[in-house]
């Protein structure tokens, strides 16, 4: 069987492809960066005939525990993505599937291509309070957009969301698409929104890793969300120029939206230190919930279990380094870290379609109840 992976996000190895019963391929690391989880990859078989992939080395992959309840993302048009029977034996992750098309593509999670964005780009600046600016391009020449949504004034509060530090976590995005459509589209809750804030929005940290088919890292092999401290020009343009914005504009909340490997629930974690535990960030939260089942306050990374290195990790010694960190140092303001389930949100579980990018939408829509009540 004949299996690319050359496109926007591709990402695999192929070991052995001639017996259709038993395909070997293995995860491949970020293109800097020994981090090894997202895949991305299209099958030309046909139609009717089943096939057995074995991903040999997920065993090995950063979040090994990741894969116990994970069910692959597939499609036949690159546009609808549905999951497919998978499980996880002997440290493999092994998918049976009977294709009903002569193609068929697989990824960690549904993608979302630099394509895409640039035509969300393009009709979301149509609406006449929203405002395209290229704060910077990136090492391979790839633009850092951010939307502003709303007339600047002095008076009003800065809402920065910030997206896909970690290109593997698409979910983000998804997430940012839904939030810009609905803010654009409903005209009362916008004239509210917008009577007291400007809303910066940059949909995609790190399109370099995007299009690479990356995990965790830039260009340069770097966690964008572990160089806020001290970001280099060169090195890091994505965390440098978005620093250099967020100092003109002044930021009084920040979402920065990220999705979690094991975990099947939403939650936020509050920066450490001032936020933790603030009223206002328990209010948040509170609200975020009332706004929605998807969200939930039970579990997070304080009781989910130890981590080691996560996006706000309780453990992680570069804490300092973190955009919700050096935004509430910096700025004295809420900082709010919205992790999204590669699996399911169990408070509110679908067999079917698992967590996925509508669910990450409307997440991403029902987010502005509670920012308006922050206002
Ligand atoms: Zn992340």
């Amino acid at each position: 069987m004949k299996i690319s992976h050359n496109f926007d996000s591709g990402s695999i190895a192929v070991i052995d492809s001639n017996d259709i019963n038993n395909i070997q391929l293995e995860l491949t690391t970020d293109n800097n960066d020994n981090t090894m989880q997202w895949f991305h990859f299209r099958c030309h078989t046909n139609a009717g005939l089943s096939h057995t992939i074995r991903i040999v080395n997920a065993g090995e992959s950063s979040f090994s525990r990741a894969w116990g309840n994970y069910q692959a993302m597939a499609s036949y048009d690159k546009v609808n993505w549905f999951r497919v029977p998978t499980q996880f034996i002997n440290s493999q992750l092994v998918i049976n599937y009977t294709p009903t098309r002569d193609e068929i593509s697989y990824a960690y999670f549904t993608p979302y291509d630099y394509e895409r964005q640039r035509s969300f780009i393009k009709q979301a600046q149509q609406h006449e309070q929203c405002q395209h600016t290229v704060l910077a391009k990136t090492v391979d020449n790839n633009a850092i957009d951010l939307l502003t949504i709303g007339e600047p004034d002095k008076n009003k509060k800065s809402i920065w969301i910030i997206a896909r530090q970690h290109p593997g976590e698409t979910m983000a995005q998804w997430f940012t698409e839904g939030l810009v459509n609905h803010l654009l589209s409903q005209d009362i809750c916008l004239q509210k929104l917008l009577a007291k804030s400007v809303f910066y929005i940059v949909p995609n940290m790190n399109p370099d890793g995007s299009i690479k088919g990356n995990h965790r890292t830039n260009s340069h092999g770097l966690n964008l969300n572990r160089q806020w401290k001290n970001p280099s020009k060169t090195l890091c343009p994505e965390v440098y120029y978005v620093q250099e914005k967020m100092a003109d504009t002044g930021v009084d909340l920040l979402l920065d939206i990220h999705g979690d490997e094991e975990i099947p629930y939403n939650f936020i974690m509050p920066a450490k230190g001032s936020c933790t535990n603030s009223t206002q960030a328990n209010q948040f939260k509170s609200n975020f919930m009332t706004a929605t089942k998807e969200f939930q306050v039970e579990v997070d990374y304080d009781n989910f279990h130890k981590k080691q290195d996560r996006c706000c990790g309780t453990s992680c010694g570069g804490k300092q380094s973190m955009a919700s960190q050096y935004v509430a140092n910096n700025f004295g303001c809420l900082a709010l870290v919205l992790e999204m389930p590669f699996i399911d949100h169990n408070s509110q579980p679908n067999n079917i379609t698992g967590w996925s990018a509508t669910r990450s939408m409307n997440l991403g829509a029902e987010i502005l109840k509670p920012i308006y009540k922050f206002l």
